[in-house]
């Protein structure tokens, strides 16, 4: 069922007026029908009194001289008074001294008389009255008069009220509905222009109404509110338009940046490793005597000096390979081959590093995986760096890598017993350069780049890198990857 104030304005204005109309029709009508009512009761008894006073007048004489057909010719008149059904003329000690009967089969006992007395009853009334005669009362004239008719004249009254009823209310509906029109039309427009605003979105209407009441005021506000929309709009515009060209000029900017960071890099990788590569093979041949024979602190020094080199040169390659991966610039070769086999490779060439230190490392390799289809050459140096990182954190205990398929996904678990890393660190440590103060003098190399290089790289082949440690107990890094075994013809 429809609410009241889901009505439109026009709806709610005409109901309004129709339900007050409908009320005051109802209260006002209800107050016709039950003053005529009692009315037709009032003028019936004082019809009954005059009747009664006349017939009185006349009958005082017969009452006088005890002439009882004198009194009965005075009752024989009411034959003209066709309501009156019964009328009698007692003496003054109440007898009956005189009587008519319209009916003679409906003769009626009016009782002692005591005092007068006006009894209404469903379909009669009673009245009797005293004969006075120089103030002594001689006699009683008693009256019964028909009073059926009271209920039809009600009924006429009801029919006529119905009637007058349906017209107030015709008239109360058309009124209303002229009346409503300044209010309802008003409010319409402006509606409908707001909805226009909405939908076409364009600020430039105006809603055309002047009036000095509310609605007036209310149009002159959305008026100034559209006014007001426009100017921020076409601001807002010209900010873009000024933002815009700005960005673009920023945009011109960071890619010329971009441009000489990249020649910088190209400049760098050629001038700086194929230096750092000569230091390093020479002093590896000296180092090997091809030059000639070398004291013990000649071989301790070249040594030292191979070993910042080769430091060195790791950075170098570490920073160009995350400038490359963050400009964009690293490409994917995706190839098919067998996972496993990469592990081993992986763990035999590191575990010389792990057995130096004292350290266990194995793997476990779930048997009968297929052949993965990613780039060979960047998981390998994700996962190098991973077992790296964990030889390089582990001082007691072992390194296992585990490999399995789970959930249409690759897992492999690079899971260390060394120092651990505190919950703080955890969020941080694939950021670059990012190198954790674990409170010793810091004794491992590292550049604080192979972490983050990680994480790039494992996300450029889809899938998620991952740590979960114990300060004191060991870490495991989990690299998780799609497993995509079959190659489409696009991928190709
Ligand atoms: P770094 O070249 O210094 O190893 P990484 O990005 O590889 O740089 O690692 C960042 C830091 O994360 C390390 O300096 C070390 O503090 C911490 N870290 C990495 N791997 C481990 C590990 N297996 N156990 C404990 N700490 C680790």
């Amino acid at each position: 069922m429809i609410k009241f104030q889901d009505l439109s304005i026009k709806l709610k204005l005409i109901s309004i007026q129709l339900f007050t109309t409908l009320f005051i029709l109802v209260f006002f009508v209800g107050i016709y029908l039950f003053s005529q009512y009692h009315q037709y009761e009032t003028r019936a008894f004082t019809r009954m009194s005059t009747l009664a006073d006349i017939l009185g007048s006349n009958s005082i004489s017969a009452l006088l001289f005890f002439d009882n057909d004198a009194a009965t010719d005075v009752l024989e008149s009411l034959e003209t008074q066709t309501d009156v059904l019964n009328a009698a003329v007692y003496d003054h000690n109440g007898d009956v001294f005189a009587r008519y009967d319209r009916n003679s089969n409906s003769v009626f006992d009016f009782g002692t008389m005591v005092s007068e007395v006006q009894l209404a009853r469903d379909n009669h009334f009673v009245l009797t009255k005293a004969v006075l005669f120089d103030n002594l009362k001689v006699g009683w004239i008693a009256l019964r008069l028909d009073a059926s008719n009271r209920r039809t004249e009600l009924i006429e009254s009801v029919w006529e009220s119905f009637l007058l009823f349906i017209a107030g209310i015709i008239l109360a509906g058309l009124l209303s509905l002229r009346m409503q029109r300044p209010i309802s039309d008003s409010i319409g427009i402006l509606a409908e222009t707001a909805r226009q605003v909405k939908e076409s979105g364009d600020y430039s209407v105006r809603v055309k109404l002047s009036s000095r009441d509310e609605i007036g005021m209310l149009v002159g506000s959305f008026n100034d509110m559209l006014e007001k929309i426009r100017n921020h709009e076409q601001h807002l515009e010209q900010l873009v338009a000024e933002r815009t060209v700005e960005l673009e000029a920023a945009k011109t900017k960071a890619e010329e940046s971009d441009h000489l960071k990249s020649a910088f890099l190209a400049s760098m990788s050629h001038e700086l490793r194929t230096p750092l590569n000569s230091i390093i093979g020479f002093t590896g041949i000296l180092l090997q005597g091809m030059a000639g024979p070398l004291t013990d602190e000649q071989i301790k020094q070249l040594s030292m000096v191979k070993g910042s080199a080769s430091h060195l040169l790791e950075l170098i390659n570490d920073i160009l390979d995350i400038s490359k991966i963050e400009s964009g610039r690293v490409q994917v070769y995706d190839e098919s081959f067998k996972i496993d086999l990469l592990l081993v490779m992986a763990v035999s060439s590191l575990r010389p590093f792990a057995e130096k230190k004292g350290l266990r490392l194995r793997h476990n390799i779930e048997s009968g995986l297929p052949k993965l289809f990613t780039d060979k050459r960047r998981l390998e140096q994700v996962l190098i760096n991973l077992i790296n990182n964990a030889i390089k954190f582990t001082e007691t205990g072992e390194i296992i890598v585990n490999c399995y398929y789970k959930e249409d996904k690759l897992s492999i678990d690079v899971i260390d017993t060394g120092i651990g890393i505190s919950e703080k660190d955890l969020d941080t440590v694939f950021e670059t350069f990012r190198q954790i103060d674990t409170g010793l003098d810091r004794v491992k190399e590292g550049s604080g780049l192979g972490l983050a290089i990680s994480k790039k790289l494992v996300e450029l082949l889809g899938g998620t890198i991952r740590v979960v440690s114990e300060p004191g107990v060991g870490s495991t890094f989990s690299v998780v990857l799609p497993f995509q075994t079959e190659i489409s013809p696009n991928e190709d």
